[in-house]
């Protein structure tokens, strides 16, 4: 706003009208219409009920748009304002009082006066010093912290007339202030009104009531939209002081505005539980639905990465061809003993065994069973980690001697023998009698697993006396402990190029299962979060949809909020931190609700425990305040854009 014109009148309308639309027929409230109100009167508008009195006050207070003429507020057209400079006008220089009072029934005395300071950027101290200092003023200094519902009406005047001099209250609209109040009460709010007439507020005064008008110097009265009597302005105006309102700067201002609004919200959400729980209940849902998927799959994750390290991490299996698949596989004989030797030779290794696969049928008595016959030297079972159950290991000498022995799994070989002790026992492995020496345990459900009993045999037994071949179909090392995997990896590489000329063959470590594992667990998880996703977009909507009722049924708070010096932004924000507050509580009980499964299933299922990660969770956060600010957005525009005439209106 310019600076205002000083020899200005403060008021000054030039053939102002008011037009409804009520279907296709335009119904004229105000007609062209005159008047000039100077700073310091007090006027009385007095006329009939329908005569436009509330719609010309309306259209002082720039609640109202006219919809032709001018006015000019000291000199200003106010039809060159915008939004925000018509609030900013609402609230720096008017202070309305309702018939109905229009308090905010959920915050008490103080904070009702307190709320067009709010919008002024004032001080928090300042401002409730000075709500203290107007309740106490107006007599009700023990009674600022009842809320409107614990007070008489004359009472809840009494404190809406303080709310309008809260930024200082140059000029004062009342519109029918004493019509709902008792005589007694009535007349105790005109004394009011005058006393600070005589202070030198300009007090513009809507009733139908001449008792009530005779108060004022001057009285228009209206007659169907015009002004039928205007008794002339009084002589001597009295000077208004200023109000001493210290506005803050711009940064702590925007924080304080925030803190208001967020208290606000909370206010909101406390009058409402129920609603603001039902509200949160998809976002709940959501949230913990994520949570507990993301810590589920990382549970799951890492048992079967606990599962991998106990078979051994330091393994490394070697394999003729390119990969997996590869067709030439059983074609190339290059993984031969030679091999074998030179690994053995190798100081970062603590065991190399071939393993030469070869499926049998087994006999024993009168009974048979399938068998996965399996060649290795004595270092296997050290490399993959068994451990003896009974009896002994095969021994380098059985190697040597191409011995007829076997090690049998624990697992199957009852399958075979009965109850009998394995350990002394011939069974026939194809036509070859083989005693068995040992009885092992495997540590993991990995390797071949089936119906068929496990057996190994001497490979210098398997390769000549089983089946006549001269090559390993795998060999598999034990890297140091302490040596890194990785390394150890590329040494053998280039050991066994160096060795076959060519690479003919490809490495698998543990390391590589693990990597597997994990990528395959993370989309599993991406997957399964996807689904958990559009749910917290279901809650979100939940959201949106139950704001967008809140906005309705709280219309006349935000015309109220409007009417006192709320900005659109103001508005907007309010509702936006409300649907971000909501948002996040709904989180945070999310995120609680899926702590509380995770308890549940680690008392009902102790195979694996869900892990819960610090990031999911503030993810879960951060989702759930996108989603307040997304789906929060539509509903706190609508609030924002209200029309503050209409939405006081609304009942
Ligand atoms: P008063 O306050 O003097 O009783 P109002 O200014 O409230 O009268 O209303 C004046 C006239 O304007 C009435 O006839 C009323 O029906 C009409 N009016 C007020 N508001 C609207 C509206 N939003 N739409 C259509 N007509 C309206
Ligand atoms: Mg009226």
């Amino acid at each position: 706003m310019s600076e205002p014109l000083t020899s200005a009148p403060l008021i000054q309308l030039k053939g102002v009208t008011r037009c409804y639309q009520s279907g296709d027929q335009a119904v004229t409230v105000l007609h062209p219409l005159d008047l000039t109100i100077e700073a310091g009167e007090m006027i009385a508008i007095v006329g009939a009920s329908g005569s436009g009195k509330s719609t010309l006050m309306n259209v002082l207070g720039c609640l109202d748009h006219p919809s032709g003429g001018q006015y000019l507020f000291r000199g200003q057209d106010t039809a060159t304002l915008d939004a925000l400079a018509l609030a900013r006008l609402r609230c720096h220089h008017f202070g309305f009082i309702f018939q109905r009072y229009h308090l905010l029934p959920h915050l008490d005395a103080a904070a009702n006066v307190e709320i067009p300071a709010v919008y002024a950027g004032t001080y928090r101290s300042d401002r409730q010093a000075r709500a203290s200092q107007l309740l106490g003023r107006l007599g009700l200094a023990d009674r600022s912290h009842h809320t409107p519902s614990q007070l008489s009406g004359g009472q809840q005047q009494r404190v809406s007339i303080a709310r309008a001099l809260a930024n200082g209250g140059e000029v004062i609209l009342a519109d029918e202030p004493t019509g709902a109040l008792d005589s007694q009460s009535g007349k105790e709010v005109m004394a009011i009104l005058k006393e600070l007439h005589a202070q030198g507020h300009t007090i513009i005064l809507v009733t139908h009531d001449m008792n009530v008008a005779s108060h004022a110097q001057r009285i228009i009265t209206l007659k169907d939209g015009r002004v039928e009597q205007d008794s002339g302005q009084s002589v001597a105006l009295p000077r208004l002081a200023q109000v001493p309102v210290r506005a803050q700067g711009v940064t702590g201002h925007d924080w304080d505005r925030y803190r208001e609004a967020a208290r606000m919200a909370l206010h909101a959400m406390l009058a409402h539980r129920m609603r603001t729980f039902l509200t949160m209940l998809g976002i709940i849902i959501g949230i913990a639905a994520v949570v507990s998927v993301v810590a589920l799959g990382q549970g799951a994750r890492n048992k079967v990465i606990a599962q991998i390290n106990a078979m051994g991490t330091n393994t490394i299996e070697i394999f003729p061809g390119k990969g997996w698949g590869d067709e030439n596989m059983a074609k190339i004989q290059t993984l031969n003993k030679g091999d074998l030797d030179a690994l053995l030779g190798q100081p970062y290794l603590v065991g190399a065994s071939p393993e030469i696969a070869s499926g049998s049928q087994l006999r024993y008595r009168n009974k048979t069973s399938n068998g996965s016959v399996t060649g290795v030297s004595s270092d296997y079972f050290q490399v993959k980690g068994m451990t003896l159950v009974s009896g002994r290991l095969l021994a380098s000498h059985d190697i040597q001697q191409q011995a007829a022995v076997a090690v049998v799994d624990q697992k199957r070989i009852a399958s075979l023998l009965g109850q009998d002790d394995p350990i002394g026992k011939v069974v026939l492995v194809g036509t070859l009698p083989v005693r068995i020496v040992g009885v092992v345990a495997q540590e993991t459900g990995f390797g071949p697993a089936g119906q068929s009993v496990n057996v190994w045999l001497p490979y210098s037994a398997v390769m000549s006396r089983l089946i006549s071949q001269h090559h390993f179909s795998q060999i598999t090392i034990r890297v140091k402990d302490g040596v890194p995997s990785a390394l150890a990896e590329q040494a053998v590489t280039a050991l066994l190029t160096k060795r076959h000329g060519v690479k003919d063959f490809f490495t698998f470590s543990s390391d590589s299962i693990i990597k597997s594992v994990e990528k395959t667990t993370a989309t599993m998880t991406l997957m399964v979060s996807a689904i958990a996703v559009i749910s917290l977009i279901v809650g979100g909507v939940g959201v949106m949809n139950i704001m967008l009722v809140s906005v309705v049924e709280r219309t006349r708070e935000i015309g109220i909020r409007m009417a006192v010096g709320a900005r659109q932004s103001d508005i907007l924000q309010q509702f936006l931190i409300e649907a971000v507050m909501v948002s996040l509580l709904g989180g945070l009980l999310g995120v609680a609700l899926s702590l509380g499964i995770g308890l549940l299933f680690s008392l009902l299922i102790d195979s694996f425990k869900m892990q819960f990660s610090l990031f999911s969770i503030l993810m879960a956060f951060g989702c759930s305040s996108l989603i307040g600010i997304l789906f929060g957005y539509l509903p706190a525009r609508n609030a924002a854009r209200l029309d503050p005439v209409v939405a006081l209106a609304r009942e």
